[in-house]
């Protein structure tokens, strides 16, 4: 059975996920990975980034994190450092270790907690959405670059908008799956609110969901 434990008490965790996308440094072809582990709330989540260009490269690594940042905690506590060791890895499944210190629940308490985990991960690359919202159509051709950092790591991203420009401001809720680009039907798109926005929640026939505020 997959585990966390903090200074020796053990979280329940009923599913670990990895999601991974390339992410290319000042100087070399990587990926960045997002590790989430759950057991009916977030248990422990991490990023990290390592050399490679597909998850089986992770297979036996051994990553190191020394700035996790505020995107890594474990049990609601900010990590300081923490230590990936992949086993095996193949492109939907790892069996991966981590150890590493988490700071303290209450600010003005400086003491250091120890965690450690032992998990089996589903592994998945990061959902690509290249198609148009509005139409459907292809976004490849405007996509750009962006940098931002994970883990410490500056990393080059590929980003697309999630409307093509003829799209732009005339388009009033989501009409077409940005993952397969088929057309949503009616009754499948809903609305929240989203800061202040209009959010929407839309589920295709294939099953992909999308969720979020039209841009603008
Ligand atoms: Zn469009
Ligand atoms: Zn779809």
């Amino acid at each position: 059975m997959p585990w966390v434990r903090i200074d020796g008490d053990e979280l329940r965790v009923e599913d670990a996920r990895i999601v991974w996308t390339p992410a290319v440094t000042a100087n070399a072809e990587g990926i960045a990975f997002w590790l989430r582990a759950s057991g009916g709330r977030t248990v422990m989540h991490i990023a990290g980034w390592a050399p490679g260009t597909s998850a089986a490269d992770l297979d036996g690594q051994d990553v190191r994190i020394e700035n996790p940042g505020p995107d890594a905690g474990v049990d609601g506590r900010f990590m300081t450092n923490a230590r990936v060791r992949f086993g095996r890895v193949t492109s939907d499944r790892a069996v991966v270790s981590v150890d590493g210190q988490v700071e303290a629940l209450e600010p003005s308490d400086d003491s250091i907690a120890t965690f450690e985990a032992d998990l089996v991960c589903t592994v998945a690359p990061m959902a690509e959405r290249d198609h148009c919202l509005g139409c459907g159509g292809p976004l490849d051709r405007y996509a750009a670059t962006r940098d931002e950092f994970v883990a410490g790591f500056r990393i080059t991203q590929r980003v697309l908008p999630v409307l093509c420009p003829n799209c732009v401001g005339v388009v009033d809720q989501p009409r077409f799956c940005p993952t397969c680009g088929t057309a949503f039907a009616a009754d499948a798109v809903s609305t929240h609110g989203e800061e202040g926005r209009t959010g929407y929640t839309a589920r295709c026939v294939q099953g992909h969901v999308f969720s979020g505020a039209l841009p603008g």
